[in-house]
């Protein structure tokens, strides 16, 4: 069996960047999501959400949604399509994507990028055809798989069970992706066989969206420069608390969740 880290509070306030004096919006990161569709604009603004919590200094947004996007977020970027969306340090795409041609065409541009990405929900589902799993292993930039159960199983063809930190490290193995198996006790696995457990999940985080609002976070911190791993534990930790601080003011919902993390997040935020 590996080495396992639980992840603590210490890793996550050791690992933030923080911006210096010399901060411009540009050098903070600039996270792209390709995220929600007509079918699901919650999914976009969820993950807009999320990735406006994190710590790059400029959100942009390529999709459907995009009208609602910037109507509800006045300082995210947003053009219809991945292709035309410049300066992106980091993609999140297919929480909410749908998975028919054009989606499928946005996943393709997204891995054609040069950047690390986050690929999410209907991503992975798109990612059962083999020739997307194939232009995977072909990538050289870093990619992070967050799967839940359901989709784990989709994908390699058996439900995680009770082994979950072997069912990361086995898929993991096989993309050449850092893996965040979600769910009660989420999951790291890196390719090179170090694992990671969340212990800051929370039951009220099972609700509809909550998972795009992670995707976000991810996705901001890899465009902030984090390795990818140290990235997928600290946004698992940081999603479980804020999960956890939403739900002390009643049934908590996604968007609960996303707003969380401001407050989850500011004592690594605030002024010193
Ligand atoms: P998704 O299904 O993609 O919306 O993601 C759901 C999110 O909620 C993931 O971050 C899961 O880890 C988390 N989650 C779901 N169920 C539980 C649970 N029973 N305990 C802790 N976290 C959970
Ligand atoms: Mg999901």
């Amino acid at each position: 069996t590996p080495a396992l880290r639980v992840t603590e509070w210490s890793d996550v306030a050791a690992g933030w960047p923080r911006p210096g004096p010399a901060a411009e919006k540009y050098t903070r990161g600039v996270v792209g999501l390709a995220t929600g569709s007509a079918t699901y604009p919650g999914a976009a603004l969820l993950s807009v959400g999320g990735a406006l919590a994190g710590p790059t200094g400029l959100v942009r947004y390529a999709g459907s949604a995009r009208a609602e996007v910037v109507r509800r977020y006045p300082s995210v970027i947003a053009t219809d399509r991945v292709a035309d969306t410049g300066r992106v340090q980091a993609w999140v795409c297919g929480s909410g994507l749908g998975t028919d041609a054009p989606a499928a065409t946005e996943l393709r541009c997204v891995l054609a990028s040069a950047v690390p990405v986050v690929l999410d929900a209907d991503a992975l589902t798109l990612l059962v055809d083999g020739s997307m799993a194939e232009r995977l292993r072909r990538r050289d930039a870093p990619i992070v798989l967050t799967p839940h159960d359901r989709e784990y199983a989709r994908l390699c063809g058996e439900a995680p069970g009770g082994d979950r930190v072997g069912a990361a490290l086995k898929l993991a193995a096989w993309t050449n992706a850092v893996v965040l198996l979600k769910g009660d006790r989420t999951v790291v696995g890196t390719p090179d066989g170090r694992a990671y457990v969340n212990p800051t999940g929370t039951p009220a985080l099972a609700t509809g969206g909550t998972g795009d609002v992670l995707a976000g976070l991810l996705g901001s911190l890899l465009a902030a420069g984090l390795p990818a791993a140290r990235a997928a534990v600290l946004a698992a930790y940081l999603h479980g608390l804020a999960g956890r601080e939403a739900a002390r003011h009643g049934p908590a919902t996604a968007p609960d969740v996303a707003a969380a993390l401001r407050t989850v997040l500011a004592p690594l935020t605030a002024d010193p």
